[in-house]
């Protein structure tokens, strides 16, 4: 055949008409037809790539979440079923479609109130191990206003990209923790007094974070490498999620209540109140007269808040979470050819003793420890193959020295 004659065998235009004509073995393709195959290559990608997203993320509903909270997370079932919520709502304003233009759904982000130890990071971390995102902790303490000795809000974005491992669509679409948001409280009601570097300035930093918008964030973070090259991050569908203790907003609820409850009706309302339990009642007001100024407070629209740790939930904290501490032990114990066991009287009396010397969940694990170091020292060069710990061996444990020292650490 002559090279004029031959033909695109998916247009069929002649080799005249055409820039490049390819060979295949059979076949021919010109060039307008390798761009067009390219568009509808990159175009499936694309669509693949949102099917994966949105599989991964819209196969989960509320009650689902709560369920994978529940295998990880002891009782605090209101903040479970308020945070299930948010982050599917999140998620399906992700997936929204670019052109629904007409209705923009405002991100979920949240706020969680309670003590120290009660699972406000654990929430985090489940969630974010669920929906398989990165997941960037920061303590809110270290932020400065920016120019001031401390780090600028854009480090914790450095902190996602490195979680993510640099690659910046996935770190667009992970979580970040900020933890004790409380520290940075308005120190003062006249912010006029003078310049509150560490709290109410971090807040107006953080505002345009929370928002959405594109920050340039320095990749290693910390202002000692000024030589680095920015990457571009855009926090639109990043979740936030702040935590703090609000030391003594419990005083500040109660009073409100008081209050209300001079007033007329709410007397009744009055009656039911738990006061072991302040936290849940807490408005988006409790937090402003803690110090949050409202441009913050209206972009972490999420209020919840977590129970204190009573003896049952701290019990069942050692047992039942999938990755129980108590479980945890048996794996390493048994790693030895050794079957650990725990008597309900042993326990009890560790639950009895973290809540003593008030260490909370945290302090299980300390207790754990002091109870289990000398087996795990000794068991695995002897004959032993199991252990049963009673109440009176974790008592004979625990009344040797370090016990002072958890006693300090409360
Ligand atoms: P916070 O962020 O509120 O200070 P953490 O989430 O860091 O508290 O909790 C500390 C540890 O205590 C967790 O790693 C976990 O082992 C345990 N813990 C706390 N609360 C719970 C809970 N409700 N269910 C299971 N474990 C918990």
């Amino acid at each position: 055949m002559a090279k004029q004659d031959l033909e695109c065998s998916f247009c069929g235009r002649k080799k005249p008409e055409t820039n490049i004509l390819i060979a295949g073995l059979d076949a021919h393709i010109c060039d307008r037809c390798i761009q067009q195959a390219n568009g509808i290559v990159i175009e499936e990608a694309g669509s693949a790539s949102e099917k994966a997203l949105s599989n991964d993320l819209t196969l989960l509903k509320p009650n689902e979440i709560k369920e994978f909270l529940d295998t990880y997370i002891i009782g605090q079932d209101r903040a479970k079923r308020i945070m299930a919520v948010a982050v599917y709502n999140h998620y399906k304003r992700l997936l929204q479609p670019a052109s629904d233009e007409d209705i923009e759904i405002q991100k979920s982000n949240i706020i969680i109130v309670g003590q120290t130890g009660t699972g406000k990071t654990l929430l985090a971390k489940t969630i974010a191990r669920m929906l398989n995102v990165p997941l960037a902790i920061v303590d809110a303490t270290v932020l400065t206003e920016a120019g001031y000795v401390g780090e600028d809000v854009e480090s914790i974005l450095s902190r996602l990209l490195q979680v993510a491992d640099y690659d910046v669509s996935r770190a667009e679409r992970g979580i970040v923790f900020i933890d004790e948001i409380d520290k940075i409280a308005r120190k003062s009601d006249n912010p006029s007094i003078t310049r509150d570097v560490s709290g109410e300035g971090v807040q107006q930093a953080l505002l345009k974070l929370l928002e959405g918008t594109t920050v340039n964030v320095p990749p290693k973070g910390g202002r000692k490498h000024p030589d680095q090259k920015f990457i571009e991050v855009n926090t639109e569908n990043i979740l936030f999620m702040a935590g703090g203790a609000f030391d003594g907003i419990e005083r500040a609820i109660s009073k409100r209540l008081n209050m209300n409850a001079i007033g007329y009706k709410a007397i009744q309302e009055f009656d039911e109140i738990d006061a072991g339990n302040m936290l849940q009642y807490i408005t988006a007001k409790d937090l402003k007269d803690f110090g949050l100024i409202p441009e913050i407070i209206g972009r972490l629209p999420v209020l919840t808040y977590m129970n204190p740790l009573d003896a049952m939930t701290l019990r069942s904290i050692l047992t039942d979470p999938k990755n129980a501490l108590v479980k945890q032990y048996q794996k390493l114990f048994e790693m030895d050819g050794i079957a650990l066991t725990f008597t309900d009287g042993a326990l009890d009396l560790m639950v009895e003793k973290a809540i003593d010397y008030k260490l909370g969940a945290r302090g299980l694990r300390s207790l754990c420890e002091e109870v289990l170091t000398d087996a795990m020292f000794d068991l695995p060069s002897s004959e032993e193959k199991k252990l049963n710990v009673t109440k009176s061996y974790v008592d004979a444990k625990l009344s040797k020295s370090k016990l002072n020292k958890l006693k300090a650490v409360s």
